[in-house]
């Protein structure tokens, strides 16, 4: 339990008032798959991905994409930007996997995309997230015309700098989900977390770092592992070893 007020708990993290526009994020040792149907205890989860997703976004800051990181120092928590959040997820997809060939079976799984496809959904547990089309963003007043150019310029360049970055150490950036919020002058940034739970990234023998281990119907240690593998091979020293 951290000090401040509690803002938010959701289903792997939980949000604190550190100021009037600072919030502290942190990380729980949970994983939930199937919507929150599943839900397990997941020990070093919290810090793992809170130092994935520091790292992700310390990165992107160095390359010039704006978001909602202000500072990590270990453990399972982020200080990050107060914002409104835009209940809107973005998935960028450079292979088809998980939900496009749900979606559409036509496609090959892990068959490179001519180009990365963004896709837009509607935020909502109830709903399941659904697929919406950028008409529906402009028509409900969900993003203006500009912001959503905007959200989708920064989503591509997010996807450059973190598939280029992960090449380096052998590993492919299959997809991942990001969001945005808008800050007190109304600039949208990336904010919410960048890391296992939210990318797909494989390894040179196909083998998946990221929260599909869970999906699939792995262990939680299975998890663990994947997570720790993934910190490790970014040279990201969490202070402990599982893998
Ligand atoms: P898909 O739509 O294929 O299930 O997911 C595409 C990418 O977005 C994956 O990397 C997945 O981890 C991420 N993603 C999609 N929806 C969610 C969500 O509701 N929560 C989280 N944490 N990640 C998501």
């Amino acid at each position: 339990m951290l000090g401040g007020q509690l803002l938010y708990e959701g289903k792997a993290k939980r949000v604190y008032v550190k100021d009037e526009n600072t919030l502290l994020m942190e990380f729980k040792d949970v994983v939930t798959a199937l919507d929150g149907v599943k839900v397990s205890q997941a020990p070093g989860k919290g810090v793992l991905n809170a130092a994935l997703s520091a790292f992700f976004f310390r990165l992107l800051e160095s390359r010039g994409v704006n978001t909602h990181f202000i500072g990590y120092d270990g453990g399972r928590v982020l200080t990050v930007r107060r914002l409104k959040m835009v209940p809107v997820e973005v998935i960028v997809r450079n292979y088809a996997y998980g939900s496009l060939i749900k979606r559409l079976p036509l496609y090959k799984p892990l068959s490179k995309l001519g180009k990365p496809i963004v896709e837009y959904h509607y935020k909502s547990d109830e709903l399941h997230d659904p697929l919406i089309l950028p008409e529906d963003i402009l028509n409900t007043g969900l993003m203006s015309g500009e912001e959503l150019n905007t959200v989708n310029e920064v989503s591509l360049r997010v996807n450059e700098v973190l598939s280029s970055e992960l090449v380096r150490y052998g590993l492919t950036l299959v997809d991942f989900k990001l969001e945005f919020g808008r800050d007190a002058n109304g600039r949208l940034l990336v904010a919410d977390e960048i890391s296992g739970d939210t990318i797909r990234v494989i390894d040179a023998e196909g083998r998946h770092l990221d929260k599909e281990v869970f999906r699939k119907g792995g262990s939680v240690e299975d998890l663990i592992i994947a997570y720790s593998t993934l910190a490790r091979r970014l040279g990201i020293n969490v202070g402990f070893r599982c893998t």
